[in-house]
């Protein structure tokens, strides 16, 4: 063993996505995962802010990290992920004076250079990850048997109050052979359910030569032998069209599942938040899913106390969550986020009113998800085992919805399709037992 390293993640899959890649290629080196950031030889925070509590418990976390290294001379500390973005390395050096490492999101090669110029490993050689084809996400750890891919990086969309296209630059596609390459090597580690990622994952192939489109890709990787399960996520909608709703009712292994976030009722506000679509618009993207595809789930995203959001406001927002009995809400409460256009509006909604916005549609959305689960009551769903959970007995998995299921099976059933029964719903969670 050459070392130990941790990566503490925090935030989106996409930021999941790109630790695991790094983890992968510390691997390849030789190094071991060690369970604490203060015992690892490299520990790297892989940061989000998207809002101000996550930035907050990085900064947290890396003062703690900075004292651990004043006994720890030789530890390396790196911070990668949306916190260094692509311009903000050279501030963050001034505050951060003790990280060795700043590295933009998805740029895990510059802690490699790092590690490799240090003295200490002079001995390592980057052929090592290359000959690993580091590029599999690490998967050796808990008998993991689904994986983020990355398809797009990056946004261009630029809605008023986020700070991803500023963290993470201009949208693009990733070739299709090297997404195609990776999910074949996934599945010889043992995957069998791969969600492709992307801000806009709907925009995928924009800017590829040839006729390459989200669609496309999602038949291609439902040929892949051994792939039980296809999903995707984020999609936006100005950009989701038919073709690639039909193409999740017609091919099996795509799961008829969306994240689709709406982010207020409000058309004002919608406006104001440039997203790009009014509340009738995105009602007709529903329609049209549901049209399409009857059982289909849909999760959004929605945030509450956006600058000059009425209670009126608010209450667009929460009706149409109700009617449109939509399934799991992420809420979110606005805060600014610098050098976004919001963050120059004044942020006039009060904290309490923010937290009350957000406790009164959480109640909203537990209702609506256990109506929702409660109709499917004595149903049998079609559920991939993920893990036994030794504590309780009983497994856990997932139904092409994305459904949490917990249910009884005799046998060894990790990574199989499992026909379960239904004998209990609650809005976050369904119980039954295999048939
Ligand atoms: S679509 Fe809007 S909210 Fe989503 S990442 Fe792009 S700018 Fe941010």
């Amino acid at each position: 063993m050459t070392g130990t390293y941790h990566i503490w993640t925090i935030g989106c899959q996409m930021n999941e996505a790109d630790s695991r890649h790094l983890a992968s290629q510390l691997e390849a080196l030789g190094f071991a995962e060690t369970p604490r950031a203060e015992h690892a030889d490299i520990a790297v925070l892989n940061t989000c802010v998207v809002r101000q509590q996550p930035e907050d418990k990085a900064v947290s976390k890396m003062l703690s990290l900075g004292g651990t290294k004043r006994n720890k001379r030789k530890m390396i500390i790196a911070l990668m992920g949306c916190m260094v973005g692509r311009r903000e390395a050279e501030d963050l050096a001034v505050r951060f004076p003790f990280v060795d490492v700043f590295m933009a999101p998805s740029q895990t090669d510059a802690l490699i250079d790092y590690v490799l110029s240090r003295d200490e490993y002079s001995h390592l050689d980057r052929t090592q990850i290359e000959l690993s084809d580091y590029r599999l996400p690490v998967i050796n750890r808990e008998k993991s048997i689904t994986a983020f891919v990355p398809i797009t990086l990056g946004c261009s969309h630029a809605c008023s109050y986020c700070v991803i296209p500023y963290r993470r630059g201009p949208d693009r596609s990733r070739k299709p052979e090297e997404i195609l390459a990776e999910i074949h090597a996934l599945v010889g580690q043992g995957i069998k359910e791969v969600t492709l990622l992307g801000q806009i994952v709907d925009r995928y192939g924009f800017d590829l030569d040839g006729e390459f489109n989200l669609a496309w890709l999602l038949k291609e990787v439902a040929k892949i032998d051994g792939i039980l399960r296809v999903r995707f996520l984020t999609s936006h909608p100005s950009y989701i069209d038919e073709e690639l709703i039909r193409t999740v009712a017609e091919t099996e292994k795509v799961c008829s599942y969306f994240e689709l976030p709406f982010q207020a009722g409000s058309d004002r506000i919608l406006e104001s938040m440039r997203r790009g679509y009014t509340q009738a618009e995105y009602r007709e993207v529903v329609s049209n899913i549901r049209k399409m595809i009857p059982d289909a789930s849909i999760n959004t995203d929605v945030i509450v106390g956006y600058p000059t959001e009425t209670e009126e406001d608010f209450l667009e927002t929460v009706k149409l969550y109700d009617e449109l009995k939509l399934d799991l809400a992420h809420i979110a409460k606005y805060s600014p986020r610098p050098r976004t256009v919001s963050s120059k509006m004044s942020d006039d909604v009060s904290d309490e009113e923010k937290e009350s916005r957000a406790n009164r549609f959480d109640e909203v959305v537990a209702r609506v998800m256990g109506e929702n689960n409660a109709l499917m009551l004595g149903a049998v769903v079609e559920v991939l085992a993920e893990e036994f959970q030794e504590s309780k007995g009983r497994w856990r998995g997932r139904t092409p919805q994305n459904k949490l299921v917990f249910f009884e099976h005799e046998g060894d059933c990790l990574g199989k399709l499992v026909n379960v029964k239904l004998d209990w719903t609650g809005p976050f969670s369904l119980i039954g037992r295999a048939i």
